[in-house]
């Protein structure tokens, strides 16, 4: 093994490794072909890419993985292969990554079995923040457009570009390869993902708001749910959950019982326990 190999691995370790202990080999983490969701990295993504699984863990998916099987990436190149073209007719390029696991007795079988080139088929998770329709350059993380990824228009697959990815996370061997292009899969979260999030937590504070104002009565009438209904109207869920168990506090649990049951009762509006 080069010694530079070595020096690069021994960057991740707690203590030095020596060539004896180290198992070293390659994968294809992803590349610029269209998948089949349809979809592909942008070049500028992959070299995002190439920067950011360096020093990242990777999992295998494997049947007897109760020990611990991690590998760990410690060197990426983008590779060009010029012999090879995408389906939207550019030259093929990958993101090659080099990755190392200390040998223990735990993941010898899974050792030769990548040797035997049978555990090769990897899949990434990471986060891109742009979706970009390949026929009119429309982010559909913001917009939508009218065109449908896996249509042809004017004689070319409309599929999504991926770009301006945001992190990446992991990176796992997986044990059907079942794709398209050189077993590789990917997994990311984009902008849709995140707006559902954020409805969610919307949704969570509207209760904990509500919750709140019920306390509020509850410890010191109308006056006091109206001055805390103000107070939470600009707070973020974490201080609306501070807010909450405070009033919780004061109001005792045997209150907090009996306004549980009373709003589990009825109709579930801001407004709806003043009545009582
Ligand atoms: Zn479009």
């Amino acid at each position: 093994m080069d010694k530079s190999i070595l020096d690069k691995i021994n960057k991740f370790t707690r203590r030095t490794l020596s060539e004896n202990e180290v198992y070293v080999f390659s994968v294809i983490l992803c590349d610029n072909d269209i998948d089949r969701d349809c979809e592909r990295f942008s070049e500028k993504a992959l070299d995002t890419l190439r920067e950011k699984f360096i020093g990242k863990t990777g999992i295998f998916d494997h049947d007897t993985s109760t020990a611990n099987q991690n590998a760990r990436i410690f060197d990426t190149e983008l590779i060009t292969d010029d012999s090879r073209l995408t389906q939207y007719g550019k030259p093929y390029v990958y993101l090659k990554a080099m990755a190392y696991m200390v040998r223990t007795d735990e993941n010898k079988n899974l050792i030769a079995e990548i040797d035997g080139g049978i555990k090769k088929e990897v899949s990434i998770s990471c986060s891109a923040a742009r979706r970009i329709c390949s026929v009119c350059g429309n982010d559909k993380n913001i917009n939508t457009c009218n065109h449908v990824k896996g249509k042809i228009y004017g004689g070319k697959l409309c599929h999504n570009v991926l770009d301006d990815i945001t992190d990446a996370y992991e990176w796992s061997f997986v044990a059907v390869p079942a794709q398209v292009n050189a077993g590789v899969t990917k997994k990311y979260s984009d902008d849709t993902a995140v707006k559902s999030q954020a409805r969610d937590i919307q949704l969570c504070d509207d209760e904990l708001r509500r919750d709140i104002r019920r306390f509020a009565y509850f410890a010191g009438g109308r006056a006091a749910a109206d001055i805390a209904s103000i107070s939470a109207a600009n707070m973020n869920t974490q201080q609306l959950i501070a807010l909450r168990k405070s009033f919780e506090a004061q109001c005792g649990k045997a209150k907090t019982e009996v306004q549980l049951e009373y709003s589990a009762k009825s109709e579930d509006t801001a407004e709806s326990f003043t009545m009582k």
